[in-house]
């Protein structure tokens, strides 16, 4: 892509209105738009950023045997009110409106209810089980604080799987699957080595109803003890615990539902022995925009965002530094593309400081300089985003690297 057509512009200045550092970052650098406190737009960068997570994601849960749907974000109050979460005492989130008619209805801050009763039509005897299912939604949530940026808005990007199970065996062995996804799912993001499994109670093995994956973050709001740093394994600070605590964010959640909200909801099927039983329901999610804010907070440096090759928005950043070397940036811009690789090419009529520092903020992980020297050499410039480290290169070999 060309920078010049990309409408969005960098800041110099941190937005006024933001305490956050993925908040102030993400703006700068032109990924997110604030509309409302808590509500953001994402714009074409950060659009790339989430598709990455979500095509990460997404890859884990099919391997799980996971197919994808998605459900209405208008839902249905009597269907809440079979397990009594429709009530503002219980669920302290909830975004709620009133149709023309009179009657009320609820903005999804979660699909568990919803999913149970759509299954109600799809599940009657145990031929139809298990059922793994999961969504990229937009969840609405009336949160109370909403000064962490992405990390905590009102409305956000979550990926939401459910597992429908004949029984407590079949469901856990699901869950542990899914447990296992997950952590790839934070590894492949670059996230591995500082997200943990936690629970509220002990170890992993010995609480089997419901875990995190907190990430080891500054402004994280959640405290963490670690407990089995090899097995990435740690407790969350609901208790007293001991060894040093360290502030973590949420990343994921994974919940054992059990049969209760199944039988609430009248989600029974037919056993081997023609036995009316009800399915057993697990609950996972992923904060897919509060990942991309996790990843800003983490690897953001005093320059601006720095991404993981993983999940960047382009592979390089190409600057085409003046007009001599025009022609020659114009071509690497080509045969890059050609080969494959993604690059956003910086072929602005802009001062060299200002694409340096354009680069630097926006943090995509290979830079290439076309300028005076390439012309005179027929070497690039390539500079590491992360480590700083600078080598030259002709073209050729850079294409064969990348490609
Ligand atoms: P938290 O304790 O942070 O409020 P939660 O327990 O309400 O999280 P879940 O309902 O389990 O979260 O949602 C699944 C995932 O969605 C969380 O693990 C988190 O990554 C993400 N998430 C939850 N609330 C928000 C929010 N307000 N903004 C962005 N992401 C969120
Ligand atoms: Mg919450």
């Amino acid at each position: 892509m060309k920078q010049s057509q990309l409408f969005t512009k960098t800041r110099r200045e941190a937005p006024a209105d933001e305490v956050s550092k993925n908040a102030i970052l993400l703006t700068r650098a032109g990924f997110i738009n604030k509309e409302l406190a808590g509500v953001y737009s994402l714009l074409p960068l950060g659009l790339r950023v989430v598709d990455k997570i979500k095509k990460i994601v997404s890859e884990e849960m099919e391997a799980l045997g996971s197919v994808e749907f998605l459900m209405s974000t208008l839902q249905n109050k009597e269907i809440w009110e079979k397990t009594g979460r429709w009530s503002d005492e219980k669920v302290d989130v909830w975004f709620k409106s009133t149709l023309k008619s009179g009657s009320e209805v609820g903005f999804g801050w979660s699909h568990e209810e919803p999913i149970t009763n759509l299954m109600t039509s799809h599940i009657a005897s145990y031929h139809d089980l298990p059922v793994y299912v999961h969504q990229f939604q937009n969840k609405l949530r009336n949160e109370v604080r909403a000064k962490a940026g992405i990390l905590r808005g009102r409305e956000f990007l979550m990926k939401d799987m459910y597992s429908f199970a004949r029984n407590e065996e079949e469901h856990m062995a699901f869950y542990n699957k899914a447990t296992e996804a997950y952590l790839n799912v934070f590894r492949k993001v670059g996230l591995g080595d500082i997200t943990y499994v936690t629970s509220a109670s002990g170890g992993f093995f010995t609480d089997k109803f419901s875990h995190e994956f907190q990430t080891l973050c500054e402004a994280g709001e959640d405290t963490i003890y670690i407990t089995d740093e090899n097995g990435k394994v740690a407790v969350n600070g609901e208790v007293e615990k001991k060894g040093d605590p360290k502030k973590a964010v949420e990343v994921g959640n994974i919940f054992t539902f059990g049969t209760e909200k199944c039988e609430q909801m009248g989600l029974y099927f037919n056993d081997e022995k023609g036995n009316k039983t009800p399915v057993y329901l697990g609950s996972y999610g992923i904060g897919i925009t509060r990942l991309m804010g996790v990843l800003a907070e983490v690897f953001g440096d005093d320059k601006g965002l720095v991404w993981p090759e993983a999940v960047a928005p382009f592979k390089v950043h190409l600057l085409s530094l003046s007009e001599n070397s025009k022609k020659l940036a114009d071509e690497a811009y080509e045969k890059l593309q050609a080969a494959g690789v993604e690059v956003l090419y910086d072929d602005r009529d802009a001062r060299a400081g200002e694409k340096f520092a354009d680069a630097d903020l926006i943090g995509i992980p290979t830079r290439v300089v076309v300028g005076e020297k390439a012309l005179a050499s027929g070497m690039l410039e390539v500079k590491s985003r992360a480590s700083g480290e600078t080598r030259e290169l002709p073209l050729k070999e850079l294409i064969n690297e990348l490609a």
